[in-house]
């Protein structure tokens, strides 16, 4: 059984996992470099045949500046082991072909390269999956008796922020003996930690919250280290590792997560409480308002509600489109999670390869703007969402 390590989020977002040199450095210094030099064949072979742990080839992540940035990511969501990747949707790609060939449920919303992956590409190679939303969750068990054995889902989901119980569906998987993998991007191990709820493994695109400041495209995939050592050849093979460069930057990141984050829920929920107060605005969805069918279930699995929101305004796609126009703080522009306000139009952006019937199905109207609430002064951000409602 591993120990998990039991200081606070924040210590281990700055200490965990970081490599000093015999210069003093505070921090893991950037290794550089694409391979390590043995002083005999008989030492290369100890780390080749995994006798000895090691640095040996960039590729494979065996890279003291990446082993060091895994070390702090699988801290900070209390697992036993990471595996750093060059993108989310790297992180993603090796966890289906490695842990879910012979059958995928993706649930509820999710990001759209995403559902194109699981409802695409991986069926061309011969893997069943399948797409339930969450009003169809009786067909999970007849699924998972079906010989399904990978369940798969984004909570909060985008841009729904639909809430999804992990320990509930991880216990319906379980009885199965399938495994439960969260996209904890959303959330951030700040607000959610899926594994402590009993989910078997957390993805991320780090290239979000993680890496906060939209200047890194990275992924992350926390679990037991008998799961990862699956993953693991999938990444190498297929040439998934990240950069040292990007692994130094986003181990920076990390270290300001908790405070980022920490301020992101209390700027959204602001911003959420003052656009439910508008007359222009139909719906707000975050799962910490009290009017938001998902919050109590939220309150149960969150400690924070996360800094995203959509919000549903008064007219068509065309209103929402001039909305959007008038912003001045919040720039047009997809991802989230970073240090400056965003605000998009699912259908035209994220959710635009859908037809309108799948969106009208997944309750993706024209009218909706998602946000993801940056750090700049709340009340900066609520100023300029009036103006540009008015
Ligand atoms: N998961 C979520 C929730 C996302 O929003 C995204 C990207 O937008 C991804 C995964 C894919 O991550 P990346 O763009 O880092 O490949």
């Amino acid at each position: 059984m591993f120990q998990s390590d039991e200081r606070g989020l924040s210590t281990r977002c700055i200490h965990a996992g970081e490599l000093t040199d015999a210069h003093g450095s505070p921090h893991t210094p950037i290794y550089n470099t694409t391979t390590f030099a043995f002083p005999s064949t008989a030492a290369i072979l100890d780390v080749v045949e995994g006798r000895k742990a090691g640095s040996l080839y960039t590729r494979y992540g065996l890279n003291p500046t990446v082993q060091a940035l895994e070390q702090k990511l699988a801290s900070l969501e209390g697992a036993e082991a990471a595996l750093a990747f060059a993108s989310g949707m790297a992180a993603e790609s090796a966890l289906f072909l490695a842990q879910g060939r012979e059958g995928i449920v993706c649930i509820g919303d999710a990001y759209g390269g995403t559902l194109e992956l699981i409802g695409q590409q991986l069926p061309l190679l011969g893997i069943p999956t399948h797409l339930l939303l969450g009003d169809e969750l009786e067909r999970l068990d007849g699924l998972l008796a079906g010989g399904v054995r990978l369940v798969f889902f984004e909570t909060p989901s985008n841009p729904t922020l639909e809430v999804f119980d992990i320990a509930a569906l991880a216990a319906r998987a379980h009885a199965h003996g399938a495994l439960l993998a969260v996209d904890n991007t959303f959330a951030s191990p700040v607000n959610q930690q899926p594994l402590a709820l009993e989910a078997d493994l957390v993805v991320h695109s780090a290239t979000k919250y993680l890496g906060g400041h939209s200047d890194i495209t990275a992924g992350a995939l926390m679990g037991s280290k008998a799961l990862l050592d699956v993953v693991w050849p999938w990444r190498k093979n297929l040439g998934q590792t990240p950069a040292p460069e990007t692994a130094a930057l986003l181990a920076r990141s990390l270290r300001t997560l908790v405070v980022r984050v920490r301020q992101q829920n209390i700027s959204a929920l602001a911003i959420a409480r003052a656009m439910e107060a508008h007359p222009r605005v139909l719906r707000v969805l975050h799962p910490g308002l009290e009017s938001f069918p998902g919050h109590p279930l939220a309150v149960r699995q969150m400690s924070g509600f996360g800094g995203m929101l959509t919000i549903e305004v008064e007219g068509d796609g065309t209103m929402a489109a001039a909305i959007v126009d008038r912003l001045r703080l919040f720039a047009i522009a997809v991802s989230l999670g970073g240090v400056e306000s965003l605000a998009t139009q699912p259908v035209t952006t994220t959710h635009h390869g859908l037809t309108p019937e799948e969106r009208a199905r997944r309750g993706i109207s024209d009218a909706m703007i998602r946000l993801s609430v940056g750090l700049e002064d709340p009340q900066d951000l609520i100023d300029d969402l009036e103006q540009a409602l008015r």
